[in-house]
Order: C-alpha cells, then sequence, then structure tokens
C-alpha cells in the first residue's frame, strides 16, 4: 500500500477498530441440532491482530468468482466456487464473507450454513470431511457490499459510475468468500458481468468477453500464480485500456475515461514507467515473479494505492508519481510473492517496498540510501513519537503507520551500512528465493541476514525493529 493511504488507512483503524458487533440471525438456532463426527473447522487462522481472519482447517487451492455487478445501484450477485484441500478432518467449517448468503453446496450437494456474525459464514457439510482431501464449495451471495462494514472499516470504492475493489488488510468479503489471510494463497479465476459497454480490468490475463442476453458482457480474467485474496480485484467503469508486449512479457495499463485527457496522459505515461521500473527491480533482486504487469488509475479517490498483483491501482498521482510505482512494483516481490504469515510482520512489506523508493532514486542520480537514512535519523529528536512504534510488533492499529514505512525502510538503509550493499542485496535476492512458497516471518529474515553476513545482528535488529526508542548513532546499528 502506498504510504500516504497507509495513515488514511492506519487513521481509520486506530479510531475505529472495535470488537466486532455479533449479529445471531434466527439461523443460529439450528446449530443446537446433532454435528457429525470430526473437528469444527477453527473461525479465524490464528492471526492475533486480526482473530477471525481466514479460517482453521483447510487450504484454498483455486477461487472461481462469478460476480454481476450493477454500478447504478450499487449491488452485487455471486457465485463462488472454492476448490479446498482439508488440513483436518472437518464436520464443520467458516469462510469469511460480509454479504447475506442465499444457498452453499459442498461436492454439490446442499449444506447447511449460518451467519454466526457478520464476518463469518459457516457450513455444515452432509457428511465429514476428511483430512487431506479436496472438496468443493459453491456459495450463492447477494448484497449492497457498499452497505458493509468490518472492524468499522467501509471499503466498498464505488460511484455509481465506477468501481474498484482495492483495500487492504481486507478487501475480498466484500465481494467473494474467501479465506481472507496472506497465509492462504491460491490461484484466481474472475467472472465479472456488467452492461455492456462497461470495461472491467483484474490482476493477471484477460482472458475472453462474451455478450450474453439482455445486454450484458462477461469480462473473464485468470491470474496464473497463487496470490493472497486481498490482492485480488476488478474494476469495472469506463477505461481506456493499452495493451503490449516488453521483452516478452505481456503488459496491460487502464485509465479512467473520467479523468480529464490530459489528466489520462499524465496517467498513461507514468504507468507507461512500469516496465522499464521491473527491469531496474530485476536487476536488484532477480526475476519479476509473474508473467504480466502493468496498473490501473481510477477516478475514484481511494486516498492510497494498492499493490494489487501484477497490476496495482492508484488514484490520479499527477506527475511525481513515480516513486509510488517504484513501491507498488518493489511489492510484486516483497509482499505479494513472498507473502507474510502474520500482520505483525508488515514491515517486511511496506519497509521493503520504501526502502526501494529510495534505492531507485539512489540509481537514478538522487541521493543515497545512506544519505536519506542520515537526514530521516537527523530530523527526528528522540522525543519523537515516531520512535514509539516498534517496528516487528507494531500492534494492529498501528500496521499501516508512517514508522512501518519509513523506519522499516531505514532499517534496509542501515543494515546495508552495517553489512555492506552487496551483502544486503545478496539477502534480499536469498530471500524472494527461499520464502516465495512458505512466507515469511521476521524472525526468519533475521535468522537469513546474520546467515548470509556472517555476523551476530541481535543487537541491531532489537534497536531497529523491537525497541521503541531512536537508536543510538553507532558503527554497529550502521549509522
Ligand atoms: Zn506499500
Amino acid at each position: 500500500m502506498g504510504k500516504d493511504g497507509g495513515m488514511h488507512v492506519a487513521h481509520r483503524l486506530g479510531a475505529l477498530l472495535v470488537s466486532i458487533v455479533v449479529g445471531l440471525g434466527p439461523a443460529q438456532s439450528s446449530l443446537a441440532t446433532a454435528r457429525p463426527p470430526g473437528d469444527a473447522g477453527a473461525q479465524g487462522i490464528g492471526d492475533k491482530y486480526f482473530p477471525r481472519d481466514g479460517n482453521g482447517g483447510f487450504q484454498v487451492v483455486k477461487y472461481d468468482v462469478r460476480v454481476r455487478y450493477r454500478l447504478r445501484s450499487g449491488e452485487l450477485r455471486g457465485k463462488t466456487r472454492i476448490v479446498a484441500e482439508a488440513t483436518a478432518d472437518l464436520s464443520r467449517f467458516n469462510l469469511d464473507l460480509l454479504l447475506p448468503t442465499q444457498r452453499v453446496l459442498v461436492d454439490r450437494r446442499v449444506a447447511r450454513f449460518t451467519k454466526p456474525d457478520p464476518h463469518e459464514l459457516r457450513i455444515t457439510p452432509r457428511r465429514t470431511i476428511r483430512a487431506g482431501t479436496r472438496f468443493v464449495v459453491t456459495v450463492s451471495y447477494a448484497g449492497r457490499p457498499g452497505s458493509v462494514s468490518y472492524l468499522g472499516q467501509r471499503n466498498w470504492l464505488a460511484s455509481p459510475q465506477e468501481v474498484v475493489t482495492m483495500n487492504q488488510p481486507h478487501m475480498a468479503p466484500w465481494w467473494f468468500p474467501a479465506n481472507d489471510h496472506p497465509s492462504d494463497k491460491a490461484r484466481f479465476r474472475l467472472h465479472i458481468t456488467v452492461p455492456r459497454g462497461t470495461q472491467v480490468v483484474a490482476g493477471g490475463h484477460l482472458v475472453a468477453k462474451s455478450r450474453r442476453a439482455s445486454g450484458l458482457t462477461t469480462w473473464r480474467w485468470r491470474s496464473t500464480e497463487p496470490m493472497a485474496p486481498y490482492l485480488a480485484y476488478f474494476a469495472a467503469g469506463d477505461f481506456a485500456i493499452r495493451q503490449g508486449s516488453t521483452a516478452g512479457r505481456p503488459w496491460l495499463n487502464a485509465v479512467s475515461r473520467r479523468l480529464t485527457p490530459a489528466q489520462r496522459r499524465t496517467s498513461f505515461a507514468l504507468l507507461a514507467k512500469t516496465v522499464a521500473v521491473d527491469a531496474w527491480l530485476e536487476s536488484v533482486v532477480g526475476s519479476y515473479p509473474f508473467d504480466t504487469t502493468g496498473g490501473l488509475v481510477t477516478s475514484l479517490d481511494p486516498g492510497f494505492a494498492l499493490e494489487n498483483q501484477t497490476r496495482p491501482t492508484y488514484p490520479f498521482l499527477g506527475a511525481g508519481g513515480l516513486s509510488t510505482v517504484v513501491h507498488e512494483q518493489a511489492h510484486q516481490w516483497f509482499g505479494n510473492h513472498v507473502a507474510i504469515r502474520r500482520w505483525r510482520d508488515i514491515w517486511l512489506n511496506e519497509g521493503f517496498a520504501t526502502y526501494f523508493e529510495h534505492r531507485y532514486a539512489q540509481a537514478h542520480g538522487g541521493r543515497t540510501t545512506a544519505a536519506w537514512l542520515a537526514a530521516e535519523y537527523d530530523a527526528r529528536p528522540p522525543a519523537d513519537s515516531f520512535w514509539e512504534v516498534r517496528i516487528a510488533r507494531p500492534g494492529r492499529a498501528a500496521i499501516f503507520a508512517t514508522p512501518i514505512y519509513v523506519r522499516g525502510a531505514m532499517t534496509l538503509a542501515a543494515l546495508g551500512n552495517r553489512i555492506g550493499t552487496d551483502s544486503l542485496d545478496d539477502v534480499l535476492r536469498e530471500w524472494v528465493h527461499r520464502q516465495a512458497a512458505e512466507g515469511a516471518s521476521t524472525a526468519e529474515f533475521i535468522a537469513l541476514a546474520e546467515e548470509v553476513s556472517g555476523e551476530d545482528l541481535d543487537s541491531f535488529f532489537t534497536a531497529w525493529l523491537f525497541s521503541g526508542t531512536k537508536p543510538t548513532a553507532s558503527a554497529a546499528n550502521g549509522l
């Protein structure tokens, strides 16, 4: 997420993070009936910052999300098919979905379900699902996503002319049932149906556009590589689309026609720089992890940019937006390909993406990361509340606070001073190589930095990541 928006979201979280309103629907009483043997999957995946996010007992293999969206009324009708693999015997399990649900099938048989609270969909299949087996869940649902909130957030970004499903850390439950956590990536197919003449843009590849009855068109998009649910999105509205291929990699850029002609020209010129930014990032941290690239500029006002996988989403940025493109593209490696297993480790996304803004500037005639680090360090006295956030244990209200971005990036710049830039680059490349498949944590990053550099870095990382005070200016701290 771009840093300005980070503040925006952090502010909302801080002000509004309250316990979920628990609405017990009339269907609740049906739970009193006897359950078949086997475990109930947990309602959360085990992330202490967001106890209801994700679910226990299974992992998703793929999502097939079919949505019809009416821009003018804001009504969404969906039918999502999920292929999942049980990691325990499941007599019942949960999905995360904020919209009213009409029908659930498990392996093509009608299953009982309840909404024990607005965020959870609890499903009881007719037969216990055995650990290690694959099963298919089909959920039919409908509602107005603009009218629902979770943890005080109303994340549906839409007008009667345009919609973009961009947000972090939560977005999926507004438009499809999900195992909504970065530790469970899956492949995605999206089938988005809108009135003919409206464009739909998403991440991945545009597979087909098909005309349907009553003036509708279905746009089909597919992502080849696994993706965390919050990174999936669609945008619908009046978009100009440009696509091509550079050095064998396809790209697709889209800009809202609701922006002025001058704004559209500026936006396309900015998005056109994405392929060069990718090439530069590849020269530092290794191959771009996906098979398509690009970006989308909306006319709506999200207040932030987001690193949606393969095709980030941006507000109108003006001519000075290049550092935001670098930030969101750096996230393709750090945040998307290498995903955190717990939200408390968000600095592994935001600190890294911010570091690459400054590293890019250094490589393109700007000041060095060492000079940037020194300036940031000198500008903030020890009493500045900036130093109070413990970067690797920020607390959930501060996961998108400014220090996560800036002190997180300062940590990498200081690490470069301490172990040398070549050694830091070895750490970053090896990080991507090792953690992409299994996810990432701060402890693993520290262990890798020590392994690659051959140095004991405990006091360095304590000072930068675990202390709520300004690190002392010493060579040991990279200062
Ligand atoms: Zn970011």
